[in-house]
């Protein structure tokens, strides 16, 4: 086994780094020691100190087939040997061209027609509206505002940021760059009186994850669909934290058999080991651009764009879905987690507990810290996060049941430990 010099890196990270997301205070505090991670395998990662972990919030959302996965790995090894990156401006590679065709026939028959590539959840939503606004310019419409859903959160590229409701983590940076109208509920679309204006509608379909984990009223994506239909507009599913097979279907809007205008997905696309995202669109969208005039070009783009690499990964963890039959294994899994979260639901410290197929969500009553909870259980051998009150837990899908059990377990003690500790703290100041 590696050894590594942990005092080493954590004060070279805290000499060097800045972490996202984060208060750099309290990460470079004297008493803090970061988890440096150094290696994993199926559902666990390891530190530098040897130290075990249920990867339970699935490397932020990405990890899907597990770390370390061979077939991931050799897909990746044998396009390095190949070439790492090429540009797509201008040229093209073959991981890139058979990835948008396997993406397309993943959908009903002509359903969806052109992939455009980026690089991550928040670029992939960027693309959508930056097409989406183009797209109602060359048909010469006015359509110019989005709609998006309060507490919804879409990435933080400022357009994307535009349609999320960054007030939620605490920033002032509000209204960066698209006319956006938040609604709170589909019911509440009736009230827009500018429907002609709407360019698109955007929504995290069956559960908003940054929110909360927050699961729609059933049938919320199927009104939306006929809204949308109704007012000749388009919609856009940000399936980033959704696709793949994280609400137990290949894709969060399959519950409702609902088709978007436009799929954006990343994290789980190459398994969750490379930085990818795709852009899906339907011919119809796609047909204005596909004219030979300046206007029809989108000027969007980056410098990885069509990564060989994260395609080859993408492909490789398509090619584990069929071969693994990753969806159907998923079923004992599911059930454990909702059965699980549902026996604890009469703890005391928890409001509510609630899962939508492999994302698992515990909403703290008042008094106990989510982060202390998070905090004691990476003592006890499970890493996830907090957003706000609520702990989370959405493993690989590869994650076994013992260790699914394991990492209830350990959440379950997690809590107990913090609602007593937090009862003591407050007899202590009476
Ligand atoms: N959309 C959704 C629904 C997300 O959950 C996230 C990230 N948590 C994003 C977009 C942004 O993705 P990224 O962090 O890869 O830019």
């Amino acid at each position: 086994m590696d050894s590594w010099n942990t005092e080493q890196l954590a004060s070279d990270d805290k000499r060097y780094v800045w972490h996202p997301f984060t208060s750099m205070g309290e990460w470079c505090a004297s008493d803090h020691e970061p988890i440096v991670l150094v290696g994993g395998e199926g559902a666990m990662v390891r530190d530098s100190r040897g130290r075990e972990y249920i990867d339970g919030n699935s490397s932020i959302w990405t990890n899907v087939h597990g770390h370390n996965h061979p077939r991931i790995n050799a897909a990746i090894l044998e396009q390095l040997e190949r070439v790492a990156h090429t540009s797509f401006l201008g040229t093209t590679n073959p991981p890139a061209i058979k990835l948008a065709r396997e993406i397309v026939n993943l959908f009903p028959e002509e359903k969806f027609g052109r992939v455009f590539y980026s690089d991550d959840g928040s670029t992939g939503m960027e693309a959508a509206l930056r097409i989406v606004s183009q797209y109602w310019k060359l048909r010469g419409s006015r359509r110019r505002t989005f709609i998006s859903f309060r507490n919804a959160y879409h990435g933080d590229t400022a357009g994307a940021a535009s349609l999320g409701s960054a007030a939620m983590f605490g920033s002032e940076i509000d209204g960066f760059h698209f006319p956006v109208r938040r609604v709170g509920s589909v019911e509440e679309l009736s009230e827009i009186p500018f429907t002609d204006e709407v360019a698109a509608v955007a929504i995290e379909p069956i559960v908003q994850g940054a929110a909360g984990m927050r699961v729609w009223p059933r049938g919320t994506l199927r009104q939306l669909r006929e809204w949308c239909d109704e007012f000749e507009t388009l919609l856009i599913a940000d399936e980033v934290m959704t696709g793949f097979g994280r609400t137990g279907r290949m894709f969060a809007c399959e519950h409702e058999d609902v088709h978007p205008d436009l799929y954006v997905f990343a994290k789980g696309l190459t398994g969750g080991y490379l930085p990818l995202a795709i852009t899906l669109i339907t011919d119809k969208i796609f047909e204005p651009f596909g004219h030979n005039n300046p206007d029809a070009t989108l000027f969007y783009g980056h410098s990885y764009t069509g990564n060989a690499l994260g395609c080859a990964a993408a492909l490789a963890s398509l090619e584990i879905f069929r071969l693994e039959n990753t969806i159907e294994a998923l079923t004992p899994k599911i059930e454990l987690l909702q059965r699980g979260l549902q026996a604890m639901e009469q703890a005391s410290g928890i409001e509510e507990a609630r899962s939508c197929g492999m994302i698992g969500a515990i909403d703290l009553a008042w008094g106990p810290s989510a982060a202390e909870v998070c905090q004691v259980a990476r003592e006890k051998g499970l890493l996830t996060r907090h957003i706000r009150n609520t702990v989370t837990l959405m493993p690989p899908l590869i994650v076994s049941t013992g260790q699914l059990e394991r990492a209830l377990d350990i959440l379950k003690e997690s809590i107990q430990i913090v609602v007593s500790r937090t009862g003591n703290r407050r007899r202590s100041l009476e």
